[in-house]
């Protein structure tokens, strides 16, 4: 296997850090969706990465697409931000580019590709959380349309989209089924909560979004009645690899800073990176992201064979953001009291970090998986 880089991923790599590091680190917009920054990397093209050229994309390879998004990550230390462009591409416009009718595509890609409508995810309720698939939201068809009822929880980008694709249950042949539909914010019968305050990820706004009598034409059933849990495991797959990423590259971010700081300040006349204390940490820091980029490469790699990989995003999930939160611990308690303090923004790395063990589905529910799929691999 080829470990290394072709000087197209090289060079984009480099495109793309040196773009966040110019257009998305604005210090005014970490506390709030910006849409000056998304129509500035709208412009960048990354939402395409790897949509089709006919619709406004690159085309490019899962391969490449790990590395964009793993030098956004790295460049761009407004995780927020990163976590809404995220959202909008993995599990917004690429499913619907993956399971839509060409007309569907047709009728949405192109300006979601442009930034010029915003997607979102509408999985979880009140109620349903880990157990997805004991939602309620209802689902009944009718000659000309579907009709949808319930509330949907904890959606990010929510007061921001204008694209959701929602999940709900329908019964067919007095079976319970979960289909998937694109819902539009216009519908009439959607509204969205006001914006939740949520301990980090501040420029991501997320809300609760309700579906109440809303006709959903027939043409945006994503895939078939029934698809749904297939389309919901994609989805999860998508976003275990991607959102997690561009944590690969946060945490890069993060030990760079630490290893600066550790050369720079002094106590008992010399250097704490003369410190093995302080080293060992960099040195751990080191193998959590190596250890990382290789998860990520693996699936990048199996998807690009056509692989399943929801054994190994489970096992990536899980690994990075326990990795990225002990990177972020790791890195406040070599800063001292610095770190702690608001001005040198490891407090905002930390508070961003520890959502990423419950999105995605909780880190208990990635050690079921791992177990359930590795207990079976020997029978
Ligand atoms: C920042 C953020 C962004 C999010 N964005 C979205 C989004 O865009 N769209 C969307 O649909 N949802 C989103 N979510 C919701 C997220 O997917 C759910 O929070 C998650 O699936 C867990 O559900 P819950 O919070 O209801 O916890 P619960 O399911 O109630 O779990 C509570 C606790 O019980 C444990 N637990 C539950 N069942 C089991 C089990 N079988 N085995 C072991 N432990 C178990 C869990 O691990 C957890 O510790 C987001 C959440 C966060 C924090």
């Amino acid at each position: 296997m080829d470990f290394s880089l072709t000087k197209e991923q090289q060079r984009l790599k480099n495109e793309i850090i040196k773009f966040s590091r110019e257009h998305l680190n604005k210090m005014e917009c970490m506390d709030n969706f910006s849409f000056d920054m998304w129509n500035n990397i709208s412009q960048l093209g990354i939402h395409g990465i790897m949509i089709p050229e006919e619709y406004g994309g690159m085309n490019e390879s899962y391969t490449t697409a790990a590395v964009a998004i793993e030098a956004l990550g790295y460049g761009c230390k407004n995780n927020g931000f990163v976590f809404a462009v995220n959202n909008h591409i993995w599990v917004g416009q690429n499913i619907i580019n993956m399971f839509g009718s060409n007309v569907l595509k047709d009728k949405y890609i192109p300006d979601m590709v442009a930034g010029k409508r915003i997607g979102a995810i509408a999985i979880t309720e009140a109620d349903a959380g880990s157990d997805a698939f004991g939602m309620s939201t209802s689902v009944v068809e009718t000659d000309d349309c579907y009709i949808m009822n319930g509330n949907k929880m904890f959606i990010s980008n929510g007061n921001i989209a204008n694209i959701f694709v929602v999940f709900g249950r329908i019964v067919v042949n007095k079976t319970i089924q979960i289909a998937a539909f694109v819902v539009e914010k216009e519908f009439a019968g959607v509204t969205c909560s006001k914006e939740f305050e949520k301990m980090g990820l501040d420029s991501c706004p997320m809300c609760e979004v309700s579906f109440c009598d809303v006709k959903i034409p027939k043409e945006n059933l994503l895939g078939n009645i029934g698809n749904g849990k297939l389309i919901m495991m994609t989805a999860l797959e998508l976003e275990r690899c991607y959102e997690f990423a561009c944590h690969v590259g946060a945490m890069q971010r993060v030990m760079e800073k630490c290893i600066k700081y550790a050369k720079e300040r002094k106590q008992f006349n010399m250097p704490i990176s003369k410190f093995q204390a302080v080293t060992h940490k960099i040195a751990d820091m080191r193998v959590k992201i190596e250890m990382s980029r290789l998860l990520l490469y693996k699936i990048a790699w199996l998807k690009d064979n056509k692989k399943s990989a929801f054994l190994e995003t489970s096992i990536f999930k899980l690994y990075v953001s326990e990795s990225y939160i002990s990177v972020c611990k790791d890195a406040m308690q070599i800063f001292g009291a610095y770190g702690y303090m608001k001005e040198y923004e490891l407090e905002r790395e930390m508070r961003d970090a520890l959502a990423c063990c419950v999105y995605s589905g909780t880190n208990d529910m990635q050690r079921n998986t791992i177990y359930d799929l590795s207990s079976t691999l020997w029978n």
